[in-house]
């Protein structure tokens, strides 16, 4: 399954002239499958529907953070959990504001929580306190698990995440009873744009390096 080189893009024209490897005809049941989550649970055909309304409503003109209030409204949303990296923590203070200003309880929580040693969860003393980079990071591991638990257990409709690292994201994601959307994914290289590194002269050129030392090791 390659979409991403795909140049037919059968799937947005509804034609049935798949390409090669195309998993419209590989996996046809599958899909079949899929279709059918929208139709078995009105809570997921909701969410589906309205992304889709959100989506067409502030095309391009929206920025992030009003879709997420637009998309928590009209799901019905009252309470909204934000997951923060303590990093964003000013970040977070205003996002709150804005949601609690936008009409919603807000349950902000911090990565930190809990303060769970980094040494707890094996990983090795000379990756706590300072980063490879030469920053200080602390010996408290962020604890996403701790975040999905606190915000489960205050009942929310809603999850947010804001600048959680990578994979800690994952477990954040893994372990929330609530839907979860992204405000921002970390990205401290690039302010928190991921796709600045393809975007921009710097990042393609810090890309290509790393992919061609990563070769040559
Ligand atoms: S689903 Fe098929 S047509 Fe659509 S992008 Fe993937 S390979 Fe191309």
């Amino acid at each position: 399954m390659r979409c991403a080189y795909c140049k037919v893009l059968a799937c947005v024209s509804g034609s049935k002239n798949f390409p090669k490897n195309c998993p419209m005809s590989n996996f046809a049941d599958v899909l079949e499958r899929a279709r059918n989550e929208y139709q078995r649970d009105e809570k997921v055909k909701k969410i589906a529907s309205i992304a889709g309304i959100v989506e067409a409503s502030g095309y391009i003109e929206w920025p992030r953070l009003r879709e997420i209030i637009e998309f928590a409204r009209l799901i019905d949303a009252r309470k909204i959990g934000l997951a923060f990296c303590i990093g964003l923590r000013d970040e977070a203070a205003v996002v709150s504001q804005i949601l609690e200003r936008a009409g919603f309880e807000v349950y902000s929580v911090n990565c930190k929580v809990g303060s769970i040693p980094k040494e707890e969860l094996g990983i090795p003393k000379d990756y706590q306190w300072v980063s490879k980079t030469g920053y200080v990071i602390g010996f408290v591991t962020c604890n996403p698990i701790g975040q999905a638990m606190l915000l489960n257990a205050y009942g929310t409709d809603l999850n947010v995440m804001l600048g959680l690292c990578v994979g800690h994201d994952t477990l954040f994601i893994k372990f929330s009873e609530a839907p979860v959307t992204v405000l921002a994914a970390k990205d401290r290289a690039f302010g928190h744009s991921p796709l600045l590194a393809i975007y921009t002269y710097y990042g393609k050129k810090y890309l290509e390096k790393y992919l061609e030392e990563k070769r040559e090791r």
